[in-house]
C-alpha cells in the first residue's frame, strides 16, 4: 500500500478509537521530544552529536548517564546532568501535548501519562503531577548520593557548565549529610536510586488503572526498541486491560492488528490524528 494512503487510513483508525475511548493512558519514550528540539540521543552518534566533547573521551550515552561519576569526580557527573536541566528547562514542549489535552478535555477522558522521561515535559506542557508516573525518575528532583535518607527533593538551582570539558562550575550538595547530591533519575548500573517518589506515582498509575473505564485507548509515542520498557507497558496494557494501543513512531512502528500502527513522528502523528476529528462532526 502507498505510504501516505497507509498514514491516512491509521490516522482515521487511531481517530476513531480515541474518539471513542473514555480513556487514555498516553505513554513516551525519548522520541516524542524530538519535535520540541530534544536529542533523544540515538546511538553513540546521535549522542555525539549533541555531546562532541564527550567523544574526544570515548565515552557514549551509557558512560555518561552513570552514577560513577557523582563519586569519583563530581563536577565531571553534574556537568552532564546540569546542561540538561537547563536545557529541558528551556524547551518549549511542541504542539502535540496540546492536542492531547484538548482530546482528554473535549472527550471528558479519564487519563493518566507513563514516560520514561526525566525531562519534566509532560509537567511543562500543563500535565498534572498526579496524573504522570516518571519510571526513571525526574531530572528535576535530587536526592543524596550515599542516600543517606529516602528525601527527595526539588532542584531550584542553576548550575553553569564549561562545554570545553562538561565541568559544572559548582556541585549541589545533600543538606541532610553534606555529601554531593545527584538527580534522582535512574542511570545505568544504578544502585543507589531513590525510587520513592517513582513508587508513589506508580501507585496513582496503579489506582487509576483500577478505576478506569472503557473502553481504553493507549497512545504511544517514541518509544523505541533501545530501552524497552514503555513498549512492553503498552503491550501489557493491551493484553491485560484490553486496551487498544496506537504506536506512534517513525521507526520502530510495528504492532501486530488490531492495534494501530502510525509510522511518524510525534507530532505529525498527533496532527493527523486530530485532523481527521473534523470529519466526525
Ligand atoms: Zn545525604
Amino acid at each position: 500500500m502507498d505510504s501516505d494512503v497507509h498514514l491516512l487510513k491509521s490516522f482515521q483508525e487511531a481517530a476513531k478509537a480515541i474518539r471513542e475511548a473514555n480513556t487514555l493512558v498516553i505513554t513516551a519514550g525519548a522520541g516524542i521530544g524530538v519535535d520540541s528540539g530534544l536529542p533523544d540521543y540515538r546511538g553513540d552518534k546521535g549522542f555525539w552529536k549533541s555531546y562532541p566533547m564527550y567523544e574526544s573521551l570515548g565515552i557514549n550515552y551509557y558512560d555518561a548517564a552513570n552514577p560513577v561519576h557523582f563519586s569519583d569526580d563530581p563536577a565531571f557527573g553534574w556537568g552532564f546532568y546540569a546542561h540538561r536541566i537547563d536545557l529541558y528547562r528551556r524547551t518549549v514542549p511542541h504542539h502535540g501535548f496540546r492536542l492531547l489535552q484538548g482530546w482528554i478535555k473535549k472527550g471528558e477522558k479519564d487519563y493518566f501519562v507513563v514516560t520514561s522521561n526525566v525531562d519534566g515535559q509532560f509537567q511543562k506542557a500543563g500535565f498534572p503531577e498526579d496524573k504522570i508516573y516518571e519510571i526513571h525518575g525526574s531530572i528535576h528532583h535530587l536526592q543524596c548520593c550515599t542516600p543517606c535518607s529516602e528525601d527527595v527533593w526539588e532542584n531550584t538551582d542553576y548550575i553553569a557548565v564549561d562545554l570545553t570539558t562538561m565541568r559544572a562550575e559548582k556541585v549541589l550538595r545533600c543538606s541532610r549529610c553534606g555529601n554531593i547530591s545527584r538527580p534522582n533519575v535512574l542511570m545505568f548500573g544504578d544502585f543507589s536510586w531513590v525510587g520513592n517518589r517513582s513508587d508513589m506515582q506508580r501507585n496513582n498509575y496503579h489506582a487509576f488503572l483500577k478505576e478506569c473505564r472503557f473502553p481504553v485507548v493507549v497512545v504511544e509515542m517514541g518509544a523505541g526498541k533501545a530501552i524497552s520498557t514503555i513498549r512492553h507497558m503498552s503491550e501489557g496494557l493491551g493484553a491485560s486491560h484490553k486496551a487498544l494501543v496506537v504506536r506512534i513512531n517513525p521507526r520502530d512502528y510495528h504492532i501486530s492488528p488490531p492495534h494501530i500502527s502510525i509510522p511518524c513522528g510525534a507530532l505529525k502523528g498527533l496532527q493527523g490524528i486530530d485532523e481527521q476529528f473534523s470529519f466526525f462532526v
